[in-house]
């Protein structure tokens, strides 16, 4: 229907507006990469669909989009000829209904204004960023391969409600118009937009322009006319150019050596939307019978849905430099779900089907290769700087603790990379590696051990640890929430069984002295009857009371049996309800 209606927004989309308009205004000029981002992720939309439907293009392939400014009139306009929306998508995607990023990102605000406007892109509120700038916005759009009379032309002040209407659209895809705010000036300035979209679009391979005048040049025209005395009295009409200010290139098919840091931290910013420095990145080529680029990075900080099981993925997959889809499942196991980047293979065909790809053997080979090269990128940070490795350990570790329990191929190397702490240094920092710990095994010990508990100072205090500091044999402390999953995963390194000290007979095989051997048989013939007693008054709450020679101090514990639950895994089957 071509008629006006009048909507309203949702209470979470009106905070947020109103967050934008009122608050967020130290960081202002996020607005244009927001949009920008929004407009050429429309494009590799268009030219996925595009693949099996080449008529989308409708006579115009040459994807780009256009900022354009009016001093008179104060607007700024971004264009884009990529998919375009329908009048029912505006209504669903910026209109109406908050998506689930917005009540995460009013968690995550911290109030101080620069850190909060670097969080829009992150939580997908990115569009109400134009609310920053301006302070009525029209979007017109139609969708590709639509009729021209299906256009869409949505409109609002940021306030309470939004107008939407039917209108005729020439071309298809989306143009925003942003009327300014008063004060807002320094937006209409082609040298000011054009830093900024240099600043924060720099690595978008698709052509950003913006149209300059251009004067016929007056030495040129005196060369061809040198012999001319009599001058024309025609006054040079400027032209209008088309110029691309961004570079426009896919910056993973570039050589290593001539990518600058500077450019890997931008590339990385744009892909994963985060605002800080990356930690660490792999660059690397592979040929052979699957060829491929991967550019993949280390984040600094966990995103906010790390433990989100719907949470998107961050490895976006290309086919000769064009985006296929960022949903790629496949592309990356779950423990490695915190890297971002991108894998552009030329070994598949362009016409690919999400869910051919999702049978592939070319995608699972390339992932399994994808796979090292992120481990090989994870033990040169641990060898060259274990600062940072630290930093990776302490936001990412509890992701990488499942990687024995999820990837069988690698469980050794992803083994090599864990971390914990231990009775060693006696502080909740998990910087112990296995190798560390093997390497001061004391001369006999055959097992590696370890105490589970619910907290740290839980597990430090566990009177199972009584008998190993006494002999001063080191034992892991293990608090995660994953860990119990972890070591029942995880029975052996490097030839050495992994024990818990709170498992059934407590063998310490060659570490116990003879002397504690007799004195053990004397004394449990002296406890026998006490033994019974308890076990008579406790009843079925136990099924043995047993003497123990494990505690120095402590007058009983509990022990689970050789065969059964741990106790501390007993309690998480029991969170989830089991
Ligand atoms: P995000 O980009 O993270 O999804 P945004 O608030 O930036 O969040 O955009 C919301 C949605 O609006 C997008 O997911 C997309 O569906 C739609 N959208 C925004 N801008 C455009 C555009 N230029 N072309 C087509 N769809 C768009
Ligand atoms: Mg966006």
């Amino acid at each position: 229907e071509v008629k006006k209606e009048t909507l309203g927004f949702q209470t979470e989309v009106k905070h947020l507006l109103h967050l934008m308009i009122h608050s967020l205004y130290s960081n202002k000029e996020i607005f244009l990469r927001e949009l920008i981002s929004n407009g050429s992720d429309a494009v590799d939309k268009l030219r996925f669909e595009a693949l099996s439907n080449d008529k989308l293009y409708d006579g115009d392939s040459d994807l780009k989009i256009r900022i354009a400014f009016d001093k008179d009139q104060r607007t700024i306009t971004i264009t884009d000829n990529g998919i375009g929306m329908t009048r029912a998508e505006v209504q669903e995607h910026i209109g109406t209904i908050a998506k689930s990023g917005t009540k995460q990102f009013f968690e995550a605000l911290t109030g101080e204004q620069a850190k909060d406007s670097e969080l829009i892109g992150q939580f997908g509120v990115g569009f109400y960023s134009a609310f920053i700038v301006a302070d009525k916005v029209t979007l017109t759009t139609r969708k590709a391969g639509s009729d021209k009379s299906e256009g869409a032309r949505w409109e609002s002040a940021g306030e309470g409600d939004y107008t939407l209407e039917t209108v005729e659209k020439a071309q298809r895809g989306t143009e925003i118009v942003l009327h300014l705010k008063e004060g807002e000036d320094e937006f209409l300035d082609s040298y000011r937009i054009r830093s900024v979209v240099r600043k924060f679009s720099d690595h978008i391979a698709l052509p950003i322009v913006m149209d300059k005048e251009v004067m016929p040049s007056y030495e040129d025209d005196s060369e061809e006319n040198a012999d001319d005395t009599e001058k024309s009295d025609a006054k040079p009409v400027a032209q209008i150019e088309e110029e691309t200010i961004n570079s426009a290139s896919a910056l993973w098919t570039k050589a290593r050596q001539d990518i600058s840091e500077e450019d890997y931290a931008s590339f990385y910013k744009h892909v994963s939307h985060d605002y800080q420095e990356p930690l660490t990145h792999v660059h690397s080529k592979v040929e052979g019978t699957n060829e491929y680029t991967l550019l993949l990075y280390v984040p600094t900080r966990a995103p906010f849905d790390m433990w989100d099981r719907e949470a998107k993925h961050g490895v976006k997959l290309y086919i000769r430099k064009v985006f296929i889809t960022d949903d790629a499942e496949q592309l990356m196991p779950r423990y490695l779900r915190f890297i971002k980047g991108i894998i552009d293979t030329n070994s598949l065909p362009l016409n690919v089907s999400r869910e051919i790809l999702q049978q592939s053997k070319q995608i699972s080979n390339i992932k399994s290769g994808a796979v090292k090269k992120v481990l090989g990128m994870l033990e040169s940070l641990a060898k060259n700087d274990p600062e940072k490795y630290a930093t990776f350990w302490s936001q990412f570790g509890a992701v990488i603790k499942e990687g024995p329990i999820e990837d069988h191929s690698n469980k050794d190397r992803v083994s090599k990379l864990l971390r914990f702490a231990s009775t060693h240094a006696n502080t909740d920092k998990q910087e112990v590696a296995l190798e560390d710990y093997v390497g001061r095994m004391k001369e006999g010990q055959e097992k590696i051990y370890y105490v589970t508990g619910e907290t740290f100072s839980a597990a430090k205090n566990s009177p199972h640890l009584e008998i190993f500091r006494k002999k001063g044999i080191e034992v892991l402390l293990l608090s995660d929430r994953i860990d119990e999953w972890l070591v029942s995963h995880l029975d052996e390194f490097d030839g050495k069984h992994l024990e818990s000290v709170a498992k059934g007979n407590l063998d310490l095989g060659s570490l116990a002295d003879e002397e504690d051997q007799k004195n053990q048989e004397e004394v449990n013939k002296d406890f026998e009857s006490v033994l019974k007693q308890i076990k008579d008054v406790l009843g079925d709450k136990v099924s043995e009371v047993k003497l123990s020679h494990r505690l120095t101090e402590s007058p009983a514990c509990l022990v689970a049996d050789v065969y059964g639950m741990s106790l501390n895994m007993e309690r998480i089957m029991k969170e989830a309800g089991q």
